[in-house]
C-alpha cells in the first residue's frame, strides 16, 4: 500500500474513533503516579554539583557504576556516565535523601505529572472520556495538584462506610509525602571535566532518579478491594501500569509474592463478573529479573489481555522468558529486528496466554491479536492509526489538553522509514506463508490462530517533548478498542 492510501486509513481511523470515544463508559487506571521534576543542566551548575564532592570520589564511583543511587556520589557518577555516553538512564533511590539534597543545590525548572498511570488518567479525562477512575495508592495533597482539574477524572475513597468517587484534590491523604522523581536533562556539546578528563556530551538526553521510598506499595486498602465491585458497574476495562515498583523484599520481611497476590486479586475482582473485561498491563524497563519475570508470569499471564510495550522491553520480555536469541535479533540493528520482533510477539502473546500484544517502536507499530479476540483486524488497525495520531500530537504539541489538539497529529505525515520496514516484514511474511501480500495490508489473519496487524506510524521530525509518547500509544490504543467493543458483558449484582 503506498503512503497516500495510508493517510487515508489514518484519516477514516481517526473520524470514527473520536466520534465513538463518547460510548465508552468508563476506564479503571492504576498505580503509578508520581511529580517529575525536571532540570535543565548548563556547563556551570554541573561543575558547581561536581565541585562540591570532588573530581576523585565521582570518578572511583563512575567505575563501580552504580545501580541504585545511595547518596550523591552515587548520582553524580551516573550522570557522568549518561552524559559521557549520551545514554537515557533511569536508576532507583530507596530515601529521599536525595530530593534534598538536588533540591538545596540545585533545584528544578519546572514539575509535571508523571509515572504511567498519572499520564494515562490526564490524558484519558482531556480526551473527554466520560469516567476516568484514578488509582494512586500514595495520594498525596502534593500529587493530587497534579491531576486535571476535569469533572469525569475521579479517585475512589471509602467515606462513612461507603464508597466515594471524586477528584483526588477532596480524596488525599494528607500524611502522605509526594513521590518526586528527578529528571535531568542535558543538551549535545556541553562540556564536562572531571579529574582532568574531559568530554563533550554526544547527544541531548537525560538521567532520570526514580523515587522508591519504602513506603511506597502497590497495593490496595481491604476496605477500597471490598468496594471494587460498585467501581467494575461504570467501566468497560482497566489500565494498569507501575508493577516494576514491587520490591523483592521488604523491610517489614514480606516479599514481592505478597504484592503479586494482591495485584492478581484486583484483576480478578474487576473481571469477576465479566471475564471478557479488557485488561492492559503497560509494560516498561525493569532492572530486577526476579520481578520482571514475576511481572509476566504472575500477573500478566491469565489475568491481563493486552500488554503494551516498546521494543527494549519486547527484548527484556523475552530473555526471562527464556528466548534469548530472539531477545538478540529483536535488537540487532538490521532488516532481521523487525521479523524477530514479531516472531518475539507471537512468542509473547502465546506464552503469557494474552488476547494481544501491542508494539510500538520509531516507525511502526504492530498488534498481534489472539482468535478469540472481540474485535476485527480493521478494528485493531484503527486502534493502532488512533494511537500514532496521539503520539503525534504528543511528539509535535508536547501535550494533549483536548480531543482538539489531536488534529495536529493527524496533519504529521507517515514516516517513509516506517513504510519501508513495513516492507521488508511483509515480504518475510509471504515468503513463510504466514499470509498474502494483500492480506498482510489489510491486517491478517492467519492459520496459526493469531491475526496480525502493523501499520507504518506518524513521526515527528523535531519533536517538542518525547516524554509519555509511549503511554499515548497503549492508552489510545486501548480506548480506541474499547470504542469497537459492543458487548459489554452481563450486568453485575454491585455485591458480588
Ligand atoms: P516513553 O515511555 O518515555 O514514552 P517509550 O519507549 O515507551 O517511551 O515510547 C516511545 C515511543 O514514542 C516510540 O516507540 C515511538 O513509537 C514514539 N515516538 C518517539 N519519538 C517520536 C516522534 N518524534 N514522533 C512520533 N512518535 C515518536
Amino acid at each position: 500500500m503506498e503512503i497516500q492510501d495510508w493517510e487515508k486509513h489514518y484519516e477514516d481511523a481517526y473520524m470514527i474513533i473520536t466520534r465513538s470515544l463518547k460510548d465508552i463508559r468508563g476506564v479503571f487506571v492504576a498505580y503509578n503516579s508520581n511529580i517529575d521534576a525536571i532540570k535543565r543542566l548548563n556547563e556551570d551548575e554541573i561543575r558547581k554539583l561536581i565541585g562540591i564532592l570532588g573530581c576523585s570520589t565521582i570518578q572511583e564511583q563512575v567505575t563501580q557504576y552504580p545501580r541504585e543511587i545511595k547518596d550523591p556520589v552515587d548520582l553524580m557518577a551516573r550522570l557522568v556516565i549518561s552524559m559521557r555516553d549520551g545514554k537515557a538512564a533511569e536508576v532507583p533511590t530507596y530515601n529521599t535523601d536525595i530530593h534534598e539534597w538536588l533540591m538545596d543545590n540545585l533545584g528544578f525548572d519546572r514539575a509535571r505529572m508523571g509515572g504511567q498511570a498519572g499520564i494515562m488518567s490526564n490524558l484519558l479525562a482531556n480526551l473527554g472520556i466520560q469516567n476516568v477512575i484514578t488509582y494512586v495508592p500514595w495520594l498525596s495533597k502534593e500529587q493530587a495538584e497534579y491531576f486535571v482539574d476535569s469533572p469525569n477524572l475521579r479517585h475512589p475513597a471509602v467515606e462513612g462506610g461507603n464508597l466515594v468517587l471524586k477528584h483526588p484534590k477532596e480524596v488525599y491523604d494528607h500524611q502522605l509525602k509526594p513521590k518526586v522523581n528527578w529528571i535531568l536533562e542535558y543538551s549535545k556539546g556541553t562540556n564536562v571535566c572531571c579529574a582532568g578528563e574531559c568530554f563533550t556530551v554526544p547527544r541531548d538526553n537525560r538521567l532520570i532518579i526514580s523515587s522508591r521510598p519504602d513506603w511506597l506499595h502497590i497495593d490496595m486498602s481491604n476496605e477500597l478491594y471490598e468496594r471494587l465491585p460498585q467501581i467494575r458497574q461504570g467501566i468497560d476495562g482497566a489500565l494498569l501500569a507501575g508493577y516494576q515498583m514491587i520490591k523483592e523484599e521488604y523491610d517489614d520481611g514480606t516479599t514481592y509474592s505478597y504484592y503479586v497476590e494482591k495485584a492478581v486479586n484486583v484483576i480478578t475482582r474487576l473481571k469477576q463478573c465479566n471475564p471478557r473485561m479488557q485488561i492492559h498491563v503497560e509494560f516498561t524497563s525493569i532492572q530486577n529479573r526476579v520481578i520482571r519475570k514475576a511481572i509476566l508470569t504472575d500477573i500478566v499471564k491469565k489475568h491481563a489481555t493486552s500488554l503494551g510495550l516498546d521494543t527494549v522491553e519486547v527484548a527484556n520480555a523475552l530473555n526471562v522468558l527464556g528466548y534469548e536469541e530472539l531477545a538478540f535479533a529483536v535488537m540487532s540493528k538490521d532488516e532481521k529486528s523487525v521479523v524477530a520482533l514479531y516472531e518475539g510477539a507471537v512468542r509473547l502473546l502465546k506464552d503469557l496466554q494474552l488476547q494481544v500484544v501491542n508494539i510500538h517502536s520509531l516507525g511502526h507499530y504492530i498488534s498481534l491479536v489472539s482468535r478469540d479476540h472481540p474485535v476485527d483486524v480493521e478494528g485493531h488497525r484503527d486502534a493502532l492509526l488512533f494511537a500514532s495520531i496521539l503520539a503525534a500530537t504528543q511528539a509535535s504539541i508536547g501535550h494533549i489538553n483536548s480531543i482538539d489538539d489531536t488534529k495536529e497529529g493527524l496533519e504529521v505525515p507517515v514516516y517513509d522509514k516506517g513504510h519501508e520496514d513495513l516492507g521488508s516484514l511483509a515480504t518475510y511474511l509471504v515468503r513463510k506463508g504466514v499470509c498474502s501480500m494483500d492480506e498482510f495490508e489489510s491486517g491478517c489473519i492467519n492459520a496459526m490462530g493469531h491475526s496480525l496487524v502493523i501499520v507504518p506510524t506518524k513521526v515527528v521530525d523535531k519533536p517538542t517533548g518525547t516524554v509519555g509518547i509511549g503511554d499515548a500509544i497503549s492508552a489510545g490504543a486501548f480506548i480506541a478498542l474499547l470504542t469497537k467493543i459492543k458487548d459489554k458483558g452481563e450486568k453485575c449484582p454491585e455485591h458480588t
